[in-house]
């Protein structure tokens, strides 16, 4: 059931980081999609809380969905290490987490398995 992912559509990501310019000097996270263990969309959660210093999703509100491998939350900072929180949140849900880090560009992200190493993620 478990696919391992392997990679994040071009597409999503991009969305990503202009979700990420939009929200910016706050976070925002959303729950990320795959299919055969590529990510290949973005759900946003109603009442999904952006603050300065974190993002939050409520998980109660999240679907039982098992196309759903991780979460991707932007930093406003060049900064994109996962912080404490960030790895109890990883730890806790998903496989696969992303963090995008300002300026938002194609260079400025990472992605994590739930005990906070990088992943290898292709972008295709
Ligand atoms: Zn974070």
């Amino acid at each position: 059931m478990s696919v391992k992912v392997y990679g994040i559509k071009k597409a999503t990501l991009k969305m990503a980081m202009e979700i990420a310019k939009d929200n910016y000097p706050h976070e925002f996270a959303a729950l990320m999609r795959a299919r055969d263990g590529l990510i290949i969309e973005l759900l946003f959660i109603p009442g999904t809380i952006g603050g300065e210093r974190s993002a939050s999703i409520p998980f109660y509100m999240a679907p039982v969905d098992f196309s759903i491998v991780g979460v991707l939350h932007s930093h406003p900072s060049p900064n994109y290490h996962p912080s404490k929180a960030d790895l109890a949140l990883f730890d806790r849900y998903g496989s696969v987490h992303i963090i995008v880090a300002y300026p938002y560009n194609m260079d400025s992200w990472m992605a994590f398995d739930r005990l906070g190493n990088t992943v290898d993620l292709k972008v295709l």
